[in-house]
């Protein structure tokens, strides 16, 4: 196993301290959260962009345990829609922000 080196380590998540941990291999999966033992565990992925989906997919299922949501953080359904769509809602708040900006 190997550790993500520097300050990424660990991710304060609603006052919950999780470790991410780089993993050889998962056995079919390409990520776990382990919110009893705040652990995010992530398979070396060689290719970037599924590397970030699949950290931005447990960040999602740890946020939603740590808000008090149990059941909805076990719904694979709502994380996949929120891991596939929520870079283009972040997206678009962007630009909304930056418009007000230009208002201001
Ligand atoms: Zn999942």
């Amino acid at each position: 196993m190997k550790y993500i080196k520097g300050k990424n380590e660990f991710v304060q998540i609603k006052g919950a301290s999780y470790k991410i941990q780089l993993v050889d291999n998962l056995y079919g999966n390409l990520g776990m959260t382990d919110t009893k033992n705040k652990v995010i565990y992530i398979e070396k992925e060689k290719d970037k962009n599924e590397l970030e989906k699949t950290i931005l997919h447990e960040l999602l299922h740890a946020n939603l345990y740590e808000c008090g949501l149990p059941i909805w953080c076990n719904d694979e359904n709502l994380i996949s829609w929120l891991e596939n769509n929520f870079l283009d809602i972040f997206d678009q708040f962007l630009k909304i922000s930056y418009e007000f900006e230009e208002i201001k």
